[in-house]
């Protein structure tokens, strides 16, 4: 009963990303509205529940896992749950065990996170000036974020940037976020923004979609490139910019279709099991989990199943959204929801 994960379309699951809460310390423009109802606590799977769960998964071939959130450094007790993930990093069945942050709580965490067999961290920065980083999040400090990553880089961990691509938000800080982060050896991925929630489509908002293809040439224009052949399983491509030995990473979920080689789900910390991001299709594993304490056989039996729906390929699509006619291919839920 412990045959790896293998969906309909003969992708192996290898990779699960869980959201740990769907609270957070910012309030991110294109992630998040000002003013958040989040679920009640009760609703929350406990940390007990979510290492059985992320236990599960790595006894049925998980080997990577990537905690999110929300911010998942704001979930009280959160490094109990890494500490106790640290046994399957150490009995081999767990390759890596990693986190998504918006870094505001790193220079609490860092060195417990690397104790507890974290290696790597991607960090989330839109910008490295102060205002308009203060816009963009809403609630956020970036000195904090910066101290974040200092203490992150001195604790021994691989810190890499996240930044969302926003037209006329960013993209006058190419060049700049890519020498600060080439000076602190650190890789830098860019995101082109997902229609989620409901900030999008308003022309007035920082939300605006700017082409990594744009991103890319910009590039080009100062910087040798060089493709990458890595393949993550993700919608990540990477080039090197030959001049600094750095990498660059393009998660374009629009305008590429990386669905073919899809190895990874997500699950909310509601327990609800997302097989693709760009689909509203999820199974509840909550009452596998608590239908019997003394086997998981249930809880397997429930992800298997679910991941005999794990869709072909993914459904978002700005062009079905033309004259506000249509929502078709946009998802009405936050990103915070299931861990972006
Ligand atoms: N709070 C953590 C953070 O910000 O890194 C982890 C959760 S956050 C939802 C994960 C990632 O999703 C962040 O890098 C964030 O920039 C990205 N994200 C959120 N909303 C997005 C959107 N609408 N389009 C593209 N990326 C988005
Ligand atoms: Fe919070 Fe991350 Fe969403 Fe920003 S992107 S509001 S930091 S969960």
């Amino acid at each position: 009963m412990n045959a790896p994960l293998i969906d309909p379309f003969a992708r192996a699951i290898t990779y699960l990303r869980v959201s740990v809460t769907d609270r957070c310390d910012f309030r991110c423009v294109y992630c998040m509205s000002e003013n958040m109802t989040f679920l009640p606590k009760k609703e929350l799977l406990t940390l007990e529940e979510l290492d059985r769960m992320c236990s599960t998964f790595i006894s049925l071939g998980v080997q990577k896992l990537r905690i999110t959130g929300g911010e998942p450094l704001v979930r009280r007790g959160i490094m109990t749950f890494f500490q106790s993930m640290t046994r399957h990093l150490e009995s081999g069945a767990l390759r890596e065990l990693t986190l998504t942050t918006n870094g505001s709580q790193l220079h609490r965490f860092s060195d417990d996170l690397y104790d507890a067999g974290v290696r790597r961290v991607n960090v989330s920065l839109d910008t490295l000036d102060q205002d308009k980083f203060a816009a963009v999040t809403r609630w956020g400090r970036l000195k904090q974020v910066l101290g974040g990553i200092d203490a992150a880089q001195k604790a021994g961990l691989r810190v890499k940037i996240n930044a969302v691509a926003l037209k006329g938000f960013n993209e006058d800080e190419l060049t700049s976020m890519t020498q600060w982060c080439a000076a602190r050896d650190i890789d830098l991925t860019w995101i082109e923004v997902m229609p989620m929630g409901d900030d999008m489509g308003d022309e007035t908002r920082i939300g605006q979609f700017w082409s990594l293809k744009d991103v890319e040439e910009l590039y080009g224009e100062s910087y040798t490139v060089t493709p990458l052949p890595e393949n993550s399983g993700g919608p990540a491509r990477y080039v090197r910019l030959e001049e600094t030995g750095q990498k660059i990473g393009f998660i374009t979920p629009l305008s590429h279709n990386f669905c073919e080689s899809c190895n990874r789900v997500r699950l909310t910390c509601t327990g609800e099991l997302y097989m693709c991001l760009g689909q509203e299709d999820n199974a509840s594993l909550r009452d596998a989990l608590r239908a019997n304490l003394d086997t998981e056989e249930p809880l397997r039996r429930a992800i298997r199943d679910a991941i005999e729906h794990k869709p072909k390929g993914h459904d978002f699509d700005y062009s079905r959204q033309k004259d506000g006619q249509s929502t078709g291919g946009q998802m009405t839920r936050h990103m915070s929801h299931t861990g972006g």
